[in-house]
This record gives C-alpha cells, sequence and structure tokens, in this order.
C-alpha cells in the first residue's frame, strides 16, 4: 500500500474535537495514476494508491486508526463573535488618476467625508463592538491621499479614540507627494499599492486625471516603500492587453524589490463599461487561468509571494469582508460591508446596512440586514458543503453572486464555481509534482537545445552570456572567477540561470565558501534569479553549511541535484549510469534516485573519500563532475 502527504495550507483555525472522519477530505482525481485527496483542515494533501484508498480513507474506522494520527490534528472554526474586525474609512471619491477600468469610477464625483460623520462612526464602534483588535483600513471609491489634510485628522482621531487595539492600512494608487510618503512611512502599518506593471502598461491603464504618465510617481512609491522597508503588497489588474505579458509584470515587481504581489482579471464593472478598449476589458478566464499557473512558478523561482483567487494560503469561513464583519463608513455617510460598494450611488448598494441620522445625530443600523450579511459564511452556504476549496474560497465574492442572482448572495455562481475549482485542483497538482512527487523540475535535451522544465513553464537555456526562449541561461562557472561575473550576470537579466560551480581540491575550503556565499547574495540583492543545480560540499561552509543551503535553495545532495535525470527521446536518463526509465513510468523522483544509488555507487570525487565529513556521513561529497 501506498500513501504520501505534504503540508500545503496554513489552517488558522484551533484544533477542534471532531472525529477526524468528519474533517473534511475530498477525493479529487488522479495524478500518474495515484488517488489524489484534499484535506484542508489537516492542512494536507494526500496521495494513495487503490489499495490504501479501498482499505483505509474509504473505510471511517480505519482511517480514523491509521491515516488521522498521522496527519496531525485537524483544526475547526471556531464560532465566530458578533463583533466588527475592520473598520474601513473611505475619505473620498475623488481620484488623481483616471484609471480606465475603475469599478468605483473614482473622480466623476466629488464626495469628502463629513469629519463629524467619521467622529460618529468610531462613537458608534466604541458603544457597540466588543472585538478587542480592529484593523483600520483606508480605502477609496477614490484615493485616499488626495485628502491628506482629512486623512491625517481621520488617522490621529481613530488612533485616539478608537477604543480597540488597532492596526492601521492603507489602499492607494501611489501618486503622492514626498510629503505624504514621509507620513505614511510614520503612520501607516501596512500599505497596498495599485500598479499594473512597467510603464509601458501602467501608463495606458492607470493614466493620470490629465491623461499623463503615472508610472513614474508610482515606481518612486514603491522604490521608497521597499527601501524603508515599510510592509507593502501590490496589487495587478490584468486585463486582455497585459495578460500574454504576466511575467513581465512579475520581473517588474521582482526586479524592483517586491515580495508580495496579487493579480486580479479585470472585473467589467463601472468605467470599463463606458468604452472598452484591450486595457479595460477582461483577459478571458480560461486565458487569464493559463497565463497565470506560469506566474505562479516564477514567483516561486523569483520568492515572490503571489496571491491569486483561488490560491491555497489559509482556511478560513467568509471569502471576503462582507462577512468578516466590516463597519466601512462612506464619503457620503453610509455604512457599506464591501469595498467595492463605495456610496449610496454605487451598484449593488443594497449591501448597504447603515448611514449617518442627520436628524438623530448618529449612525443607525439595519440589524436585520447586517444579520443577513454576517451570517454569510461558508457553513451556511448549501451549495458550497461538498466542494473541496470551501475552507479557501467560502462562498466566492458576495457582489459576484448578486451579479448573477440578484440579492441572492447565498447561491454562488456556478460559473465562478468551476473556475475556482480549476484553479485549486492546478495548484495542488503543481504541489504534488514540486514538492511531493518532486518530478519537477528537470531538464530536458531536445533537438540540441536544453530545456529547464517546470510544471508549468519551459525556458530554453543557452550556455551564458547568451539567454535562450523565455530568456533562460545556463552558466557553469569557475569558483575563482565569482568576482567578474556579478556584473554581467545582473546586466545580461536572465529571467532563469541555472547555475553550477567548478571547484577543484585546493579550493575547497572556507575562503572559497565565503566568496560563493557573497557572489550568490550579491545575485539576490541584485534581484537575479538564479537555481543552484548542484549541492556544494560541507567543507566549504563548515558550522553555517545548513543556514547557506537553506537560503539559497542548494541542492543537498545528489538527490536534489537537476542533474540527476535528463529527458531524451521520452525516456529520463539518469546520472552516472546508462539506465533509462520511459517517461511514461515516471511518477516520483524516488523512483530514480534507487536506481541511481544502485547503478551510480561513486558520484563524488576521489578524494572525497577520505574527509571526515563524508566519512560522518554529514557531506555528500564534491561531485567528479563539478572537479576541474
Ligand atoms: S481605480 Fe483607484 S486610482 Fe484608479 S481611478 Fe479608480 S479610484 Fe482612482
Ligand atoms: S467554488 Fe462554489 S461551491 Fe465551492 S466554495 Fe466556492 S462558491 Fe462554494
Ligand atoms: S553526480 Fe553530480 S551531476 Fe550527478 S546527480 Fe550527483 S551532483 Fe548531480
Amino acid at each position: 500500500m501506498f500513501f504520501e502527504y505534504l503540508d500545503v495550507v496554513t489552517n488558522p483555525f484551533p484544533p477542534s474535537d471532531n472525529s477526524p472522519s468528519n474533517c473534511d477530505v475530498f477525493h479529487i482525481g488522479r495524478i500518474y495514476g495515484f488517488h489524489v485527496f484534499y484535506a484542508p483542515l489537516f492542512g494536507k494533501v494526500i496521495i494513495s494508491d487503490s489499495e490504501f484508498r479501498k482499505r483505509i480513507l474509504s473505510n471511517k474506522e480505519n482511517f480514523e486508526k491509521i491515516c488521522a494520527p498521522e496527519l496531525g490534528p485537524c483544526g475547526a472554526p471556531p464560532i465566530a463573535d458578533k463583533g466588527f474586525t475592520h473598520f474601513g474609512i473611505f475619505p473620498t471619491s475623488e481620484c488623481n488618476l483616471k484609471c480606465v477600468y475603475c469599478y468605483a469610477r473614482g473622480g466623476e464625483s466629488k464626495k469628502i467625508l463629513n469629519f463629524e460623520i467619521l467622529k460618529k462612526a468610531v462613537e458608534f464602534l466604541n458603544e457597540n463592538n466588543s472585538v478587542e483588535k480592529v484593523s483600520v483600513f483606508f480605502h477609496g471609491g477614490g484615493e485616499p491621499t488626495i485628502q491628506f489634510e482629512l486623512l491625517k485628522k481621520i488617522k490621529k482621531y481613530v488612533d485616539e479614540e478608537l477604543k480597540a487595539e488597532k492596526i492601521f492600512s492603507l489602499q492607494t494608487n501611489g501618486v503622492f507627494s514626498n510629503e505624504t510618503r514621509n507620513w505614511i512611512q510614520k503612520n501607516i502599518n501596512h500599505v497596498t499599492v495599485s500598479c499594473d506593471g512597467p510603464p509601458y502598461i501602467q501608463d495606458f491603464q492607470r493614466p493620470l486625471r490629465n491623461g499623463g504618465k503615472s508610472s513614474v510617481f508610482v515606481e518612486n512609491t514603491i522604490r521608497f516603500f521597499v527601501e524603508n522597508f515599510i510592509d507593502i503588497n501590490v496589487e495587478t489588474v490584468i486585463s486582455k492587453f497585459s495578460n500574454e505579458r504576466q511575467a513581465e509584470i512579475l520581473e517588474y515587481f521582482h526586479k524592483l524589490g517586491v515580495n508580495n504581489v496579487k493579480f486580479n482579471p479585470i472585473s467589467e464593472r463601472g468605467r470599463c463599461l463606458c468604452s472598452p478598449t484591450e486595457f479595460s476589458t477582461s483577459p478571458g478566464m480560461l486565458s487569464f487561468f493559463k497565463n497565470l499557473l506560469k506566474s505562479m512558478e516564477l514567483a516561486d523561482i523569483y520568492d515572490v509571494k503571489l496571491a491569486f483567487t483561488g490560491s491555497l494560503d489559509f482556511c478560513k469561513v467568509a471569502s471576503c469582508v462582507v462577512a468578516s464583519r466590516a463597519f466601512i463608513i462612506t464619503p457620503d455617510g453610509f455604512v457599506s460591508p464591501c469595498i467595492s460598494v463605495p456610496s449610496r450611488d454605487a451598484e449593488y448598494n443594497e449591501l448597504i446596512f447603515g448611514f449617518f441620522d442627520k436628524k438623530e445625530n448618529k449612525i443607525k443600523i439595519n440589524q436585520k440586514k447586517l444579520e443577513f450579511l454576517q451570517k454569510r459564511t461558508v457553513q451556511n452556504i448549501p451549495k458550497c458543503q461538498n466542494c473541496f476549496m470551501k475552507w479557501h474560497c467560502a462562498g466566492g465574492c458576495a457582489i459576484s453572486a448578486c451579479l448573477m442572482h440578484g440579492r441572492d448572495i447565498y447561491s454562488p455562481y456556478e460559473g465562478y464555481c468551476r473556475w475556482i475549482r480549476k484553479v485549486g485542483r492546478s495548484v495542488l497538482v503543481y504541489k504534488i509534482k514540486k514538492d511531493l512527487l518532486k518530478t519537477h523540475p528537470f531538464i530536458e535535451e531536445k533537438n540540441g537545445q536544453i530545456i529547464y522544465r517546470g510544471v508549468f513553464n519551459e525556458f530554453e537555456l543557452k550556455e551564458f552570456p547568451a539567454k535562450g526562449k523565455e530568456g533562460g541561461s545556463l552558466l557553469e562557472v569557475d569558483v575563482d572567477k565569482l568576482e567578474l561575473l556579478t556584473k554581467k550576470i545582473e546586466e545580461q537579466n536572465p529571467r532563469v540561470l541555472l547555475l553550477s560551480f567548478k571547484i577543484s581540491k585546493k579550493y575547497l575550503t572556507r575562503e572559497t565558501g565565503r566568496k560563493i556565499e557573497s557572489f550568490l547574495k550579491s545575485l539576490k540583492e541584485k534581484r537575479v534569479s538564479f537555481v543552484v543545480a548542484k549541492p556544494l560540499p560541507k567543507c566549504l561552509f563548515g558550522e553555517d553549511y545548513q543556514r547557506i543551503i537553506a537560503q539559497f535553495k542548494i541542492p543537498k545532495g545528489c538527490e536534489e541535484c537537476i542533474w540527476l535525470y535528463i529527458l531524451k527521446d521520452g525516456s529520463f536518463h539518469i546520472c552516472g549510469t546508462d539506465k533509462t526509465i520511459p517517461q511514461s513510468k515516471f511518477r516520483s523522483r524516488k523512483d530514480i534516485v534507487e536506481v541511481f544509488k544502485k547503478y551510480n555507487a561513486k558520484p563524488t570525487a576521489l578524494f572525497c573519500e577520505e574527509c571526515v565529513y563524508k566519512l560522518r556521513g554529514n557531506c555528500a561529497g564534491l561531485c567528479k563532475q563539478m572537479v576541474f
């Protein structure tokens, strides 16, 4: 019987007393002939053969006895408390940009939040909200920093008067003065900048209100925040035009030093319905999806965290702030649960549940409506109960449901569900191939070309300094020439650099180790995306070995080496042996390691045989092929 599992998701719910067989375990298909199960509340993806499926996974008693203890605790959502965890403030509907797709038609009206209403909102929360920690966010149906004096005044007031513990965040278009950005640096804990990528995209999709270019301002803002260690995310809207350029967009942010990016396809609402062009129309979900998978893998190579709808970052009960208890005060004095409802005039304003009552001089809310909205957690949406994405999607966007079913936010839109499951399944397949069965990435030799094959990407690798298709380079570097190379590599800027080292016996010293470390560090600082292909021996790094191999993702031994097997003419050729495995029979890196160990008994340099690290099993030795 065969059964393996992998941690794929953080489950923030506390461990439950539920019987493990009541923790959702979904069969989601097959891969390489194995059955794939997803157990989100255990945080795991499981693969098994048919026998294990039949005897253990499908048998309640056996599952609880044999499988569940292996999987660890199963977390279950606690009963939610009733208060507001998010206090959203929309200071204005004005905007200094005129984004071609703006859902809120920012800048088309001039509504400014009355400070007295804000005070009443704080008063309301102090009297009615028992939540101890509140996330206060400034957002817009416009650009919040445009009313800078008001923004400062609000921040100060909320900081002093709102009783709960607070974290401040800001969503901005990034176009503001140095004075504003210095204030943000001192006053805001977390910033999300909206930017659609390199200037040739940003300037068309997000022009200034007067039609000018916004990219120069936004780029400066991002650089400033990165250099000053401000916690930032970048949110990017993908249009029909930019869809085929997702890789370039990601590369652009990577080079700017951004570590957290989110991709959203255009949602055709608001201004984009006025005069659609390829900059303001949706890329089409299938086409977006195809590129998104490549981006997901590229983001891993760049060490960038890419978020998107359908990613499996953590488990949650509510899809968005609608049910996760947001109280958003709009510039015209209404209380909305959703950032997509920025004023009374917005589409879907039926979600609004409160308003400032002038006569009574206080905020009034419709309790019945609020309860209806707050009940929209995944446990209360019948259609979601058997869906494997339920703890990530949690019923999807309430506005999308409105779009299809009017006020019925408890009936998810089937087209959306199909899409979410497709994304979720692909993310799991990716993790299985890369991290569980470890079949990918690998090298393929085809028609004289060397190709680096990831799960979704292929990079043709050319000997450095040339670049192959999609910008890949292959570099085998002598350790005594490292210093000369950093600049050249930076200039050449390959999308992926597959790097290995040539080392002779006299260079097996800590001094060489330090040089390699500083070489790799400077590549990282220059935001060069490299993959160290072959293992490096322990004697180079001594006690720092574990830290350095983890930091630069250096293979620990032949088992993890990229060159362990090469696909050629439909079969995998195993390093240093005449053995092959047909591609159709290849299911796991483990299978290849077994053959390798059996038939390539001495893959390391002769001089390693006497080394104390090797004798004690602390080092795999230096690969023969790396010796010069
Ligand atoms: S998307 Fe934001 S920055 Fe762009 S016009 Fe709308 S409110 Fe302004
Ligand atoms: S994909 Fe559909 S059924 Fe599944 S959780 Fe999301 S809304 Fe519910
Ligand atoms: S012998 Fe060298 S090239 Fe072959 S798998 Fe081991 S480290 Fe890689």
